[in-house]
């Protein structure tokens, strides 16, 4: 058995008992991000002297008896979140050369339990995409292949960086974020468990926005347990955010062990979509086979407004993401292209520092935005926002939790859905009315399609109610007993 084997929950225990230490543990990680990274391209940046550093605090703390719940847990961030020193591109030409001078709240919360990072995790440009293909420093691989092939695949986006480099075991656990699908569609297609909590649970503060009002942080992990753990390091109010809940922050990692007996868990209609794969509806029905097992009641459930997500999520993100991305403009910071006057400075440096899907969403958004069409598509679309989140709380005043896929594909190639731009939205079609919603969504490896590749089921819940979705989430995971490793990861023939 090798450190790489340890999940995060024990991981933990075995630095608190001093079998490893801080400095053991993240040395063996760096090593294994240098020597695999080359190949998934999971990190567009490793820190191994922040990183050794940040260990070496972290064996203090757990010699003096003051260890938080993070101590020496070597960790990627997502390179969205914006850290004290170290560069952060958002994936973008754009933020090639800046390094904020703060730390965003729930990186600096993690920093504060005794976390140590790795480095920043590889993403869509601006988080926009699921495929990690419009990134400025190229794709992220997914460390999976589909059997007897050599095909690279995508590990899903935005946050695909993240999701490599867990299933790789190069981090053992990661940041990330979900605008619309960010967390749950990579874990799913790497094999590996993901929360987006609900909108509010995790501060925004110091995350490069994308779609403020869909937006939300939230943990990878190698189990429901780690990202329970994860998340209630990274959780809680924030004064800086004022979208952020002041609610406590529960035990989420007790949740997990509350088992499903007499919960109501619904299978929204709906989400049995055309086109959908054979392999995908049987593992769905098999993961309520399993919690029926459990002593959960399945019952049918209707969320008549789903056939609208995309659509208005493809409206409402454009169009916050316009807004926010006004601010790049080659005078405050970040990358700058000269002009004759003040006009073509701010063109050229957006001209040379976006890439073509973050042009095109800057399109569509101010189109959505502008007089004239305001009316016909922003304002449409948030009333038909306001509808999909009524489906959500009428269902849940029936059940307790959902039951859902959380992609309608495994993995797909690099050089597949990516000419059309559509083709590659309609991938986001289980996840996008979760954060139109804003309610939390946990997905779980449920079991391989017949190629060998994972596929994750999602489970949604109440506004706030995380624990019922871990306690689901850690149920199916029980069953399941997802034990499938993939092709590239560490520990493995060194
Ligand atoms: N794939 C979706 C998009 O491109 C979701 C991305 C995300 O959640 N950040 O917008």
């Amino acid at each position: 058995m090798s450190v790489f084997d340890l999940s995060l929950a024990a991981a933990r225990d075995a630095l608190r008992s001093r079998s490893v230490s801080a400095t053991e543990l993240t040395r063996a990680y760096l090593d294994a991000a240098e020597a695999l990274n080359p190949q998934l391209n999971a990190y567009i940046t490793i820190t191994p002297d922040e990183a050794l550093a940040q260990a070496k605090a972290a064996d203090a703390a757990l010699a003096a008896g003051t260890a938080g719940a993070l101590a020496g847990i070597p960790v990627a961030v997502k390179d969205l979140y914006c850290t004290k020193g170290v560069r952060t591109t958002a994936g973008s030409r754009i933020l090639a050369p800046f390094v904020p001078p703060y730390e965003s709240t729930v990186t600096a919360k993690m920093l504060a339990e005794g976390a140590v990072f790795l480095g920043k995790a590889n993403l869509d440009e601006f988080a926009m995409g699921s495929s990690t293909g419009t990134s400025a420093y190229g794709p992220a691989t997914n460390p999976w292949r589909r059997r007897n092939e050599t095909t690279k695949l995508v590990p899903g986006g935005s946050s695909g960086g993240s999701a490599a480099a867990v299933a790789a075991r190069i981090a053992l656990g990661a940041t990330a974020t979900d605008t619309g699908g960010s967390i749950r569609q990579p874990a799913s297609f790497c094999g590996v468990t993901g929360i987006k909590p609900t909108y509010g649970r995790c501060s925004r503060w110091g995350v490069v926005a994308y779609g403020s009002s869909l937006d939300q942080p939230g943990p990878i992990g190698r189990s429901v347990e780690d990202c329970a753990i994860l998340l209630g390091a990274m959780a809680g109010h924030d004064p800086k955010d004022s979208t952020s809940a002041n609610l406590p922050v529960p035990d989420f990692a007790a949740a997990c062990r509350r088992g499903v007996k007499g919960l109501r868990i619904g299978v929204p209609r709906e989400y049995r979509v055309e086109g959908m794969s054979a392999e995908i509806d049987a593992i769905w029905r098999q993961g309520l086979d399993w919690l029926r097992e459990a002593g959960a009641e399945v019952v049918d459930v209707s969320l008549p407004h789903t056939r609208y997500g995309l659509a208005t999520y493809y409206i409402v993100a454009p169009a916050e993401a316009s807004s926010n991305l006004a601010r790049y403009d080659g005078v405050r910071f970040g990358a700058r292209s000269e002009g004759a006057d003040l006009v073509e400075l701010y063109q050229n440096t957006r001209a040379d520092g976006f890439g073509a899907e973050v042009k095109r969403r800057i399109m569509i958004g101010t189109y959505v935005l502008s007089a004239g069409y305001y009316d016909a598509y922003y304002l449409r679309a948030q009333k038909v926002r306001a509808l999909i989140r009524k489906d959500f709380t009428d269902a849940f005043r029936d059940v307790d939790a959902l039951l859902a896929p959380t992609a309608p594909t495994a993995a797909f190639g690099q050089d597949e859905n990516m000419e059309d731009p559509v083709t590659m939205y309609l991938n986001d079609v289980f996840t996008v009315p979760v954060n139109l919603a804003g309610i939390p969504g946990l997905s779980v490896p449920a079991g391989l399609d017949g190629a060998g590749l994972p596929l994750g089921l999602q489970v949604l819940g109440r506004p706030f109610d995380e624990e019922t979705v871990f306690a689901v989430g850690a149920a199916l995971e029980r069953a399941a007993g997802f034990s499938a490793t993939p092709a590239i990861r560490a520990g493995e023939g060194a």
